[in-house]
């Protein structure tokens, strides 16, 4: 399938697909606040809708899909939807992001339903750290819930660490000793300034040239993984031969090649993840529109589209949170946890 191009010739390729605005977790970076607006139930699409949206985006040359949230295993039956996406032979690639509370309970259903692979958020191995950072007691069912993707033969599994100065930056090297006995590779994302990050100042964040000047220290050089990729992370070998990523989305983004676009759990289309508005998917299709009709709303959306927001933060030179508290009570698709990160 030829995927449409944007105006900076960038493909459409990549589909984020959040499933539910809730989470399990109350992670410092992403859900600080104590309370929040959430979307009404009966605005979120439901599977069958899902499976429509994502033929008319594969029509259009998506073949990478990712479920996110909130925290998508919250949302009941999610093998289901899985199972309606997994049947779609177009999709070369169908993910999941979880925080891993859940992953224990529904790792073999993930599995038999056809989930090709998973990655974990986890940003600390310490019990007390993990409470600290997230207000749950859970960091045993995260480990319980990784042990149990490998059981249930997920493999290519990736572990995902937002580090913050002064929080977890003392853990890089944990983490990458810890991802051996996954197994996952381990990808370390720089603290980013995106909504719902209410308390982000550049301060906290660790830079890339950081992070690896500090493992260079601990395991000596360390040597970028040669590879065509619009992924995210650029990935790195340590001399005897663990991989591992970082992304650096704050201090040298990679908007140049960025194929991903955001759905929201209610249908809320996004270009950007610092994009401050979308396009409503969920109306059309709930008032009849066919797909040609939905991919007449999708195609000129993309083909004009021209953001680059993590590069434009990049040039601002006071750097504040993106988003007021109060700008996320009026508009919870700003958030991140819905949007899905
Ligand atoms: S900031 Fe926007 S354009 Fe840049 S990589 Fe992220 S989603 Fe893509």
């Amino acid at each position: 399938m030829t995927a449409i191009r944007d105006l900076f010739g960038r493909a459409l390729r990549n589909l984020r697909i959040s499933v539910t605005d809730r989470c399990n977790l109350r992670c410092a970076y992403c859900m600080p606040e104590e309370e929040y607006v959430w979307l009404p139930r009966e605005e979120l699409l439901h599977f069958e809708e899902i499976g429509r949206l994502v033929d008319v985006f594969v029509g259009l040359g998506v073949d990478k899909v990712r479920l996110t949230g909130g925290e998508p295993l919250l949302r009941r039956d999610l093998p289901r939807l899985i199972g309606i996406l997994a049947a779609k032979p177009e999709l070369r690639d169908l993910a999941l992001t979880t925080n891993g509370v859940l992953l224990a309970d529904q790792a073999v259903a993930l599995k038999g339903a056809g989930l090709h692979r998973v990655t974990v958020s986890l940003d600390t191995l310490r019990p007390a750290r993990f409470t600290a950072l997230t207000r749950r007691d859970t960091h045993a069912r995260v480990l319980d819930g990784l042990a149990a993707a490998a059981r249930a033969g997920f493999t290519s599994t990736k572990l995902d660490t937002v580090v913050m100065r002064g929080v977890n930056d003392d853990e890089l090297a944990d983490l990458i000793e810890f991802g051996r006995t996954v197994p996952a590779e381990v990808r370390f994302i720089e603290y980013m300034d995106v909504g719902g990050a209410t308390r982000w100042s550049m301060d906290k964040v660790v830079g890339r040239a950081e992070m690896l000047q500090r493992l260079e220290r601990r395991y000596g050089t360390i040597t970028p993984v040669a590879e065509e990729s619009t992924a995210p992370a650029d990935r790195y070998r340590l001399a005897d031969g663990t991989v591992f990523g970082i992304i650096a989305s704050t201090t040298a983004p990679f908007c140049a090649d960025c194929d991903r676009s955001r759905l929201t759990a209610d249908g809320m289309w996004y270009l950007c993840l610092y994009a401050q508005q979308g396009t409503d998917l969920r109306g059309p299709l709930r008032a009849g529109a066919g797909d040609e009709a939905l991919a007449a709303l999708i195609r000129p959306g993309w083909q004009t589209r021209r953001d680059r927001g993590a590069e434009a933060r990049l040039a601002l030179r006071d750097r504040s949170p993106l988003v007021e508290v109060g700008q996320l009570r009026q508009d919870p698709h700003l958030e991140m946890h819905t949007r899905g990160g």
